[in-house]
């Protein structure tokens, strides 16, 4: 066992990395900063293929009613010629060349509306599967971001509960001893580490020389030699 004082020592350093990692893990938090771009691209392709889609049907509208005002204008015309109330020949001869005419526009518009119905399946099909998808994604996004609060919340109370807990730790560990972690935690984030079973410093990795396993087995204040970590081990793992 190590003295009572750097046990004392490990209780804060043990608070302070809790502290170090809620902070870490804070500013990792982001609200799905990928699925905000691909609900933003998704936005963009709904616009430009069912911007596609909705002029396809815009102009199949305009073509059904201009065929269907040809046809009824067909009609009208239909009705004055047999009316008998046109007497003059050549008025008459007028209304047949506009009836010509009006039927080839039919035929032109049946043929382009027909195109047009070709194309907007596809088309259609095509819009819907962009919007289920943008659909979905935003869905996951209002999800993903919920999460994110609650984990922040999460965080947020795991902070204060460390924060509190620390003057009380730091109180019982000698001013000498708490100086000289301070210096530590203040440049490398930590300011102990443990010694691990393969007698290696765990905050840097680095193998430790014997002299500094049997000085720390001794109960006394050994450091890294790299990272200037205190050194700490517990029964079990030396
Ligand atoms: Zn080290």
């Amino acid at each position: 066992m190590a003295s009572n004082e750097l046990q004392r020592l490990w209780k804060l350093h043990q608070i302070d990395a809790g502290l170090a990692e809620v902070r870490a893990r804070a500013a990792a938090l982001s609200p799905g900063r990928e699925l905000m771009a691909e609900v933003k691209r998704l936005e963009e392709q709904d616009e430009t293929i069912g911007g596609a889609y909705r002029k396809l049907r815009a102009e199949l509208t305009d073509l059904e009613l201009a065929k269907k005002s040809a046809e009824d204008k067909i009609k009208a015309t239909n009705d004055d010629l047999y009316s008998g109330r046109l007497v003059i020949a050549r008025e008459a001869q007028d209304k047949q060349r506009e009836l010509e005419m009006l039927t080839r526009q039919i035929e032109k518009a049946e043929h382009k509306i027909g195109q047009l119905r070709a194309q907007i399946v596809p088309a259609e099909k095509e819009a819907n599967t962009i919007t289920d998808q943008l659909t979905a994604k935003k869905k996951e996004l209002a999800i993903g971001k919920k999460k994110a609060l609650e984990t922040r919340g999460e965080l947020e109370a795991r902070f204060a509960q460390l924060n509190e807990l620390r003057p009380n730790a730091a109180k019982i560990v000698p001013p000498a001893l708490l100086a000289r972690y301070e210096v530590v935690r203040k440049s490398h984030g930590t300011g102990m580490a443990l010694i691990t079973k393969k007698q290696t410093c765990e905050g840097c990795g680095m193998s430790l020389p014997e002299k500094t396993i049997i000085t720390a087995k001794d109960d006394k204040l050994v450091t890294c030699q790299s990272c200037h970590r205190i050194l700490y081990f517990t029964a079990g793992l030396v």
